[in-house]
């Protein structure tokens, strides 16, 4: 298969960007064009070549639709255009896309891809396999590559308002059945951004209630970090919103420090920090296997050491 443009797709468009980046650079090393399939109005499609697009397939505004409700309409275009590979941002709504588009074209979809890499002229993608455990490189069988990306994967590009390119309209193809859409409700907005956190302090289950909290924000604030978490405080005690789980199912981040305090170091959360450039353990188990991992660690009873390193980081200021 020689490899020709890719596509990009995500009702996010800070996940368009950085999926732009990633087909760029692996376009600018084989020969092929880039192109965003954009659901917006036209500013988003102008801004979708700003990212690092050459041609935009706008299928225009959402309207009432749903982003999934685009799928007979993005399956027209892959079955007519046959590019490559599609590239979809791993939101809720682009793994739904994903999903329904793999059915449609009838092909595999690869979720989750950590690496994508061209050997010879074949397409590869690496990605995580059973939760995690372990990583399967694979190539598609089909024609179009269908691959799924979270956010923090590639380095989005400056937008270059500069940036010239086709904007094609696209007709909506209307879907068989269509979702109804019962209610909006308003979610708290966040300002969380694990991928781009420079420093991430990140509790655990060691925590022992919601309020030890306080000295989490605490420290992290000192540190001038983000605040983390491991999977059973966003999901299971729900003390922490879901955006700041890192792990398999959480986000992959890349910060020059990484702080556990009172995690364990289960495999589900270590795949998402193994880009950290200095990992640090405070654990009253030294057998904990984040230790393994660990550039530092310190082995004790977070309740004394968390309050001695925030009078440490206070005595400095
Ligand atoms: C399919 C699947 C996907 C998953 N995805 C994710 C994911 O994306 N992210 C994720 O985080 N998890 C994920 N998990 C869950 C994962 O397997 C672990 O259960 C989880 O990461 C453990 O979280 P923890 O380290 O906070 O808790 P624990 O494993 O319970 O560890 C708590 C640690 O705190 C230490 N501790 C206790 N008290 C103190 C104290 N006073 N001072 C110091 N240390 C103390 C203990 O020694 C222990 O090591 C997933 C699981 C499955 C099955």
């Amino acid at each position: 298969m020689a490899v020709k443009d890719l596509w990009v797709f995500s009702e996010k468009t800070s996940l368009q960007a950085e999926l732009l980046a990633g087909a760029r650079t692996l376009a600018e090393a084989t020969g092929g064009g880039v192109a965003a399939i954009v659901v917006g109005d036209e500013t988003s499609a102008k801004a979708a070549l700003a990212q690092g697009a050459d041609k935009v397939f706008w299928l225009g505004e959402k309207a009432d639709k749903l982003v999934e409700d685009f799928v007979p309409t993005i399956a027209g275009l892959v079955q007519s255009h046959k590019p490559c590979a599609l590239l979809i941002g791993a939101s809720k709504r682009g793994k739904a896309v994903a999903g329904r588009l793999g059915a449609a074209l009838d092909t595999t979809v690869i979720t989750d891809v950590k690496k994508f890499f061209v050997e010879g002229d074949v397409i590869q993608a690496s990605h995580l396999i059973f939760g995690g455990g372990a990583v399967r490189v694979e190539k598609s069988a089909t024609e179009t590559m269908i691959a799924t990306f979270g956010l923090g994967i590639f380095e989005p590009l400056a937008a270059d308002p500069s940036r010239q390119g086709e904007i094609i309209q696209v007709p909506f193809i209307e879907p068989k059945t269509r979702w109804t859409l019962r209610e909006r409700k308003p979610k708290p907005p966040s300002t969380v951004n694990l991928a781009a956190a420079k420093k991430v302090v990140c509790p655990g289950r060691g925590l022992q209630k919601k309020e030890d909290l306080d000295m989490i924000f605490e420290l992290a604030g000192l540190l001038e970090a983000e605040v983390g978490a491991t999977r059973p405080l966003c999901e299971g005690l729900d003390w922490l919103p879901r955006e700041r789980y890192i792990g398999v199912s959480g986000a992959f981040i890349k910060p020059d420090l990484y702080l556990g305090i009172g995690v364990s170091g289960q495999a589900q959360h270590t795949v998402g920090i193994t880009e950290s450039r200095v990992v640090v353990a405070i654990n009253k188990d030294e057998e904990a296997p984040l230790f393994a991992q660990a550039d530092y660690g310190i082995v004790g009873d977070l309740y004394a050491i968390v309050p001695e390193l925030i009078k440490a980081l206070k005595a400095r200021k």
